[in-house]
């Protein structure tokens, strides 16, 4: 459904959180323009066609950005694209990814203020940059989303994050849950029970019109939505999309992980066709079998639909299969074995 593609690790920025624990230059093991286009063609293989998600590091630091855009939309790829807040990020760029035909930008905004969004982006200026920016895709008729990091740093702000998404007409506010790999080891995750009331609260914002609400690691937000019954059906992210399930990630030295937040590697399209690695994969068919999860996310009754954070359950357990120590519910019969008797 959705391959993210890391094209590079170069950014101006230098964010705190950052899961590609970007660097100021490019590195000299980034796939190339000729490996790129063989792994679009590998990718425009699936039926259906996968849509593909340019990002980094910043896009926009290599030069052959529209190249790589250009031979997508040839092959009858949907392409959006995740640019930083830079001084690369000009109107004339915005108005360039939209007459390459890209679907959609996603700009970043962890902060309601310009001190918070600057102080987690490590640069100052990123806040006002990111709002031009937004005001300048909807002008120029280009949709596009806002990625927020929820941690303990940001969580006070999220209703603040949402007014201003609304406000600047962000067709999409996806909320990221951090799972602590590369910089986010010096940001704090939320507890489970914030998490819980934070996802209610997220379940009643995503039933009014507009900006569709969706969740990065944080898939049993389906459960509390269902539970909830507010959201309006088919919004959002389809059930069961999750880390290796509809989702692979492919570095920018080519390696193929379940998602951007799983640091295990099932293989790389250098030596190997993208497609085939999630298809095959021991890894990627494991993350899919969800009757040999563990614990609670093992016995629950909306494995399929849910799943749990794949990511968050290895990171937290060695457990690649384990249970989601973000998500809160006990599935009926499951017995904690962790619990003395
Ligand atoms: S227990 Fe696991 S599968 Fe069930 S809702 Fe929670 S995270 Fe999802």
């Amino acid at each position: 459904m959705r391959v993210y593609w890391e094209i590079t690790r170069a950014c101006g920025l230098a964010c705190r959180h950052c899961r590609a624990e970007a660097a100021t230059h490019r590195a000299p093991e980034e796939l190339s323009t000729a490996e790129g286009f063989k792994l679009l063609e590998e990718l425009a293989t699936g039926t259906p066609k996968p849509h593909v998600v340019l990002t980094g590091g910043d896009p926009l630091e290599r030069p052959d950005l529209f190249d790589l855009i250009a031979k997508g939309r040839s092959l009858g790829l949907g392409i959006s694209v995740s640019p930083s807040a830079t001084p690369r990020l000009t109107r004339e760029a915005i108005r360039a990814f939209k007459e390459a035909g890209v679907e959609a930008i996603s700009l970043s905004l962890d902060g309601a203020t310009q001190t918070v969004h600057d102080g987690i982006r490590g640069v100052t200026g990123t806040f006002e940059r990111t709002l031009i920016a937004g005001e300048q895709a909807r002008e120029l008729g280009l949709p596009f989303q806002v990625n927020t990091l929820v941690a303990e740093e940001t969580l006070a702000e999220i209703p603040g994050i949402e007014t201003l998404a609304r406000q600047i007409g962000a067709a999409r506010w996806s909320l990221f849950f951090l799972v602590t790999v590369g910089r986010g080891v010096v940001l704090q995750p939320i507890s489970a029970d914030a998490c819980t009331k934070l996802l209610g609260w997220l379940a009643e914002r995503a039933t009014l019109p507009g900006m569709i609400v969706t969740t990065t690691e944080a898939p049993h937000f389906r459960r509390i939505v269902a539970e909830s019954r507010l959201s309006a059906p088919g919004r959002g992210h389809a059930a069961g999309i999750r880390d290796g399930n509809g989702i692979m990630f492919v570095s920018h030295d080519g390696e193929v992980f379940p998602s951007g937040f799983l640091p295990v590697a099932a293989g790389n399209v250098r030596s190997g066709d993208a497609l085939q690695i999630y298809r095959e994969a021991p890894l990627f068919l494991s993350l899919r079998d969800v009757d040999s999860f563990h614990g609670r996310c093992g016995a629950c009754e909306v494995r399929t639909a849910c799943g749990g954070s794949r990511a968050r359950a290895y990171l937290a357990s060695g457990d690649l299969l384990g249970e989601d120590p973000l998500c809160q519910h006990q599935p009926a019969g499951h017995v904690d074995q962790t619990t003395p008797a």
